[in-house]
């Protein structure tokens, strides 16, 4: 499998995490989500296969969150609070990662970003 080249760099704010990356989508996947979680953090995601993504510095800075199912693990840089990346619920084969965290990315020109429904996740419907 041949990727695209250099690899986008994604680092937290105090620069102990860095992050490597292939964005196979671009931003067609850039979402904002309204559960419990993601209201809080405010971040816009964007996802990544789970293949397509390397810590290459800091993985002892970071620090891992879940609750509820546990399905979601959200990693942030346990320094500076930045929220690096997250295996997703909705589908554990992808990454999210911090949109806004990525080299030369400024949010603001991603535009209007679509919500995702977090409120009503299909992961909370699914018969068990
Ligand atoms: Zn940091």
């Amino acid at each position: 499998m041949t990727r695209p080249e250099p690899p986008t760099r994604l680092s937290c704010h105090c620069g102990a995490v860095v992050l490597e990356l292939w964005l196979a989508d671009g931003f067609r996947t850039a979402r904002r989500c309204d559960c419990s979680f993601c209201r809080r953090r405010g971040a816009i995601a964007v996802s990544v296969k789970l293949p397509d993504l390397r810590v290459v510095q800091g993985a002892e800075a970071l620090r891992l969150y879940t609750w509820g199912t546990g399905t979601a693990k959200h990693y942030f840089c346990g320094t500076c609070g930045i929220y690096t990346h997250h295996q997703r619920r909705s589908d554990p084969t992808e990454y999210g990662v911090n949109a806004a965290a990525l080299d030369g990315v400024n949010p603001r020109d991603l535009g209007e970003v679509p919500w995702a429904d977090g409120v009503n996740h299909v992961s909370d419907s699914a018969p068990r």
